[in-house]
């Protein structure tokens, strides 16, 4: 089966070449780069190539050490998140109460695991997803693993926000970059490998803006789309009112923010997607634009907004991401970027 990794061949090369002994092995990795464009399936792989028993070509894919890993089941290959296991008499089990960071506890049982020789692997790889998690306490108990690796340890931290993470953790390790997938390259591969009908297969591909796992999720359960679809209306509808259906809009959208960051930047993702397709129907590019079903809506705005509008949009939707992560409160965050979003004149 060998790699089969879509559209990251550069960060692929890198990890081949070390597994072949081409190139340095690095004892820690960073797979820094947009959230289901393959950085968590090639930490897979790239722990299979180490660990492979088959003769000729790693991973073979049907050695029991790749078929374990594969099913998430190796003994010497750990998914290290929020949730899970701890030592502490007391805590036991983060999975059943709702954390959502890693905690220093898990790092501390983690210091243990790594301490011992693997079981039966070459290579004993940690994979931490998503190393921002890890709060600054845990992150910097996990320095001394990065500082001080056991041999025979790999430790790969999977980073879409990699300026989260302390300077000293990211110093420290290998950095690869990971991109999002050409839209050709999702198109064709949810056509050919996922058996996609070739209209489904392009729509998808043009929604995905990088994200082949989105696309492959959303042809699996097409509530991925329905959830998308009444965003997109959600951000048609805050645009359409005034400023107390924006300040409504920021306050529900902030509230989201403590309980699931992860929902709120999707959005906050389909809000630049959405201006994106309004500033290339602005600028006559409408062959480019990602949601072609709501060309007519893009258009009567386009006209509205204009290239300028669009702009200003944008701008603003970037420098609320930036401040969401660094707010204290996230509804004043949300609040100044719709605050900044043009207005179009009522009656005009
Ligand atoms: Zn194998
Ligand atoms: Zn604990």
């Amino acid at each position: 089966m060998s790699w089969d990794i879509i559209g990251q061949e550069r960060a692929v090369a890198v990890l081949r070449r070390a597994v072949a002994g081409e190139g340095k092995l690095s004892h820690a990795y960073l797979f820094a780069g947009p959230e289901r464009v393959g950085r968590a399936t090639t930490a897979r792989r790239f722990a299979q190539a180490l660990n492979c028993n088959a003769e000729g070509e790693h991973p073979c894919g049907e050695c029991r050490s790749c078929r374990l890993i594969a099913e998430d089941k190796h003994p010497d290959v750990e998914l290290f998140g929020v949730g899970g296991i701890c030592e502490e008499s007391d805590h036991r089990d983060h999975s059943a109460d709702g954390s959502r960071e890693i905690r220093i506890c898990q790092v501390r049982r983690l210091e243990r695991v790594v301490s011992r020789t693997p079981f039966e692997a070459r290579y004993r790889v940690i994979i931490v997803d998503p190393a921002e998690s890890l709060t600054r306490e845990a992150a910097n108990a996990f320095l001394k693993t990065l500082e001080e690796p056991p041999p025979q340890v790999i430790l790969l931290l999977i980073a879409a926000r990699e300026e989260a993470l302390p300077a000293t953790v990211r110093s420290r390790c290998r950095r690869l970059a990971f991109s999002g997938v050409p839209r050709e390259a999702i198109e064709a591969a949810l056509h050919e490998r996922w058996n996609a009908e070739p209209e489904q297969a392009a729509r998808l591909a043009r929604l995905a803006q990088g994200r082949l796992g989105w696309a492959v999720a959303a042809l699996e359960d097409e509530k991925l789309l329905i959830d998308r679809e009444r965003i997109v209306d959600d951000i048609e509808s805050a645009l359409a009112g005034g400023l107390t259906e924006r300040f409504a809009y920021a306050a529900s959208l902030g509230a989201r923010f403590s309980r699931d960051p992860q929902a709120v930047r999707a959005t906050l993702e389909l809000w630049r997607d959405w201006w994106r397709d309004l500033l290339l129907t602005a600028a006559g590019q409408e062959e480019l634009v990602a949601d072609t079903e709501r060309l007519d809506t893009l258009r009567l705005q386009a006209a509205q907004y204009g290239v300028g509008g669009a702009v200003q949009a944008l701008t603003a939707i970037a420098a609320g991401r930036r401040h969401l992560e660094e707010h204290a409160s996230p509804t004043l965050a949300l609040e100044a970027m719709l605050l900044e979003l043009p207005v179009v004149a009522s009656g005009s």
